[in-house]
């Protein structure tokens, strides 16, 4: 049986650069922060790629400090949210309900800690600025706002609400930490992260899995000395995140990186029109409903609906026919609950939210994938329907 993979959004095979790279750093094996010569030629590699990521995120040399290197990016969102502990005694966050479980499940530990968390509505997957306006208060500490949806490939303009933040803070003298994750973006849509942090983003996160290089390499950016370690120790990452690096995944991301930057103009042409391929197969289909909005969406992703068909069932009976697609986020399939409450947070309903299904594309799949996939999903549903 050949397998068919749709769930990029849940993670990405690693591209042969990347998987060289890993190897080739895994020979310099010696810790980092070691004094002897060895050493410091694994610490050259590891600020060769913090350069190499700030290069590829379009910052300058000298603004490559703010990069810190982590484990995942639930880890750098942990760090992000769980500052405000380290930093504050009282004070409002606010974030959304489209946040993805790494953040939404920090501010539930920010409420446990007495700090109000306001979670504005993301109707279909959108911020609405007036909503951001009218939650800022004086004493609001951290705004977080997920860029691209992981569930749904929806895009906010993080330009214009990190904007709208940055000077409302200005306006009350104070300090207020814009955050936002990036997990979904790399490879899924153009992006500079210099057209973010000059619009006001203090903080962004991402995931090398995400974009093509192996596990355990986490991107955090911080221009902010309010984010703070979550793991105290030795000092590396310039104090925001003890523990030895892991250089290999490190430098294999930062290739990987490098890669789908200059790669992502063809990227999301392909990606593009696979999507289109899809569209234009199930149009023809009456039990499906198409959830992604048409506009600024990622073309990577696109969350459908099957009349009355629980997600979890298509999921299963078309992985037995070797396709692999997602229910709706792969991290929150350990917590059903909460998969089916963020569909619904954002406005679907709940018969459309049982019955999601995320299909997520990449430039490896091929419009014959498409159509196979399209095929398989009407001959699933008129047999078990
Ligand atoms: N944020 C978003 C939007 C994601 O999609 C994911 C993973 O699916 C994460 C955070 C967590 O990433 P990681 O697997 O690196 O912890």
């Amino acid at each position: 049986m050949s397998s068919l993979y749709f769930d990029s959004a849940a993670t990405t095979p690693p591209s042969f650069s990347s998987i060289n790279a890993y190897n080739e750093a895994l020979k310099y094996f010696e810790n980092p922060s070691s004094a002897y010569d060895n050493a410091k030629k694994v610490k050259v590699l590891l600020e060769e790629a913090r350069l190499r990521c700030a290069s590829s995120l379009s910052l300058s040399k000298e603004e490559a400090h703010h990069l810190f290197f982590t484990s995942c990016a639930t880890e750098s969102n942990s760090i992000v949210l769980q500052s405000v502990i380290r930093n504050y005694k009282t004070g409002r966050v606010i974030i959304t309900n489209g946040e993805h479980p790494s953040v939404k499940n920090n501010s539930f530990i920010l409420k446990r800690c007495g700090f109000e968390v306001i979670s504005l509505p993301s109707k279909n997957g959108f911020v609405n600025p007036l909503d951001l306006e009218k939650a800022l208060t004086p004493n609001t500490v951290l705004v977080s706002i997920i860029y691209v949806n992981n569930v749904i490939g929806t895009k906010n303009d993080i330009s214009s609400l990190a904007s709208l933040v940055k000077n409302y803070a200005k306006s009350i003298s104070k300090n207020i930490t814009f955050h936002t994750d990036c997990v979904q973006a790399i490879g899924k849509t153009e992006f500079s992260l210099n057209e973010f942090t000059t619009s006001g983003v203090n903080a962004a996160t991402f995931s090398s899995h995400k974009f093509y290089a192996p596990r355990g390499c986490g991107i955090l950016y911080s221009n902010s000395d309010n984010i703070r370690a979550l793991s105290e120790g030795g000092g590396q990452e310039n104090g925001r995140r003890g523990g030895t690096e892991n250089v290999a995944a490190i430098y294999a991301a930062s290739i990987a990186l490098e890669e789908e930057q200059k790669l992502i103009k063809n990227h999301i042409k392909t990606i593009s029109l696979l999507k289109d391929e899809f569209l234009k197969k199930i149009s023809t289909l009456p039990f499906i409903t198409v959830l992604t909005p048409k506009e600024n969406s990622v073309p990577s992703i696109i969350s459908i609906s099957l009349k009355k068909m629980p997600g979890e069932i298509t999921v299963r009976s078309l992985s037995k026919s070797g396709i692999s697609i997602g229910t709706t986020s792969a991290c929150s399939a350990n917590a059903k609950k909460n998969e089916k409450n963020i569909l619904q947070d954002m406005g679907f309903s709940p018969s459309n939210a049982e019955s999601a299904i995320r299909i997520s594309f990449s430039p490896l799949n091929t419009i014959e994938d498409v159509n196979t996939l399209a095929l398989e999903l009407e001959k699933f549903y008129n047999t078990y329907k």
